[in-house]
């Protein structure tokens, strides 16, 4: 089964109006001018430059999206921001289920499937993030946390084309550490496993999972040539053109 490669960046709290403007159009000017690309390419800056970064990267094929979202679609929830809000910008997608958000505000995995269920309900891709800590690795029980975090995070009714999976082993996330190929291609085969499990066959092999931790231009092509890796979620590279943008050219002509 050939699954198309995703490209993905968190820009996470990062970047000003004209600085992530700038970052946006450099890699939307560069997807464009590829003919016929092989790979799609997502960026997710914070809410703050949505806006801005839609509208520079109009018709480019750039997928832009949030980095989280509400469950709720509108009401009394001050400071959130509905799916269907990000919707409205003309936005993509939505990430939900980043350890960071995971860790920083308690979020759940039943509160991260809510979320992505919102973000179907108005008509966005998500991107969902699971992924062990370093302990939970040490102890062995890598696989047996991503299976869970799968089971909670999943919404029962995902479609592969509308809902990506990101392994993000918390500890590989901005520490330049990353699993041995072997560790992420066991991982990124037992995901496919338990969601062929929970949501049959056909949607698991369509399914994209990315994989995500510290991929930099140096360690891309090995990482995203893994038979069960269909492209990686970016955090620091994504904030330089340049690495971005050598990530994903490990992706050409394939
Ligand atoms: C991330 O936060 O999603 C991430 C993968 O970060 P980094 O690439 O910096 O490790």
């Amino acid at each position: 089964m050939t699954r198309r490669k995703l490209i993905a960046g968190n820009w996470k709290m990062n970047c000003y109006k004209e600085a992530g403007v700038s970052l946006a159009l450099e890699i939307a000017r560069r997807y464009k001018a590829l003919s016929t690309p092989s790979f799609d390419v997502f960026m997710a800056p914070p809410f703050t430059l949505l806006d801005a970064v839609v509208q520079a990267t109009k018709g480019t094929g750039v997928w832009i999206g949030a980095q989280d979202c509400a469950v709720e679609e509108k009401g009394a929830h001050t400071g959130d921001v509905s799916p269907e809000m990000i919707k409205d910008l003309g936005c993509g997608g939505v990430i939900v289920g980043h350890s960071e958000r995971r860790a920083d505000h308690g979020e759940t995995d039943t509160l991260v499937k809510e979320k992505a269920k919102a973000a179907l309900r108005a008509g966005l891709g998500v991107i969902i993030c699971v992924g062990e800590t370093l302990q939970e690795r040490e102890a062995g029980q890598a696989l047996a946390v991503v299976g869970q975090q799968l089971k909670g995070s999943v919404p029962e009714e995902a479609e592969a084309g509308k809902v990506v999976i990101a392994y993000e082993p918390v500890w590989a996330i901005g520490t330049g550490k990353t699993p041995t190929s072997a560790d992420v291609q066991e991982m990124h085969a037992f995901m496919r496993q338990t969601l062929t499990d929970m949501l049959g066959s056909e949607t698991a092999q369509k399914m994209q999972l990315l994989y995500g931790g510290s991929v930099k231009p140096n360690n891309a092509a090995e990482l995203l040539s893994l038979p069960d890796v269909d492209g990686a979620l970016i955090g620091g590279a994504s904030l330089k053109a340049d690495d971005f943008w050598a990530i994903a050219e490990t992706q050409l002509q394939k």
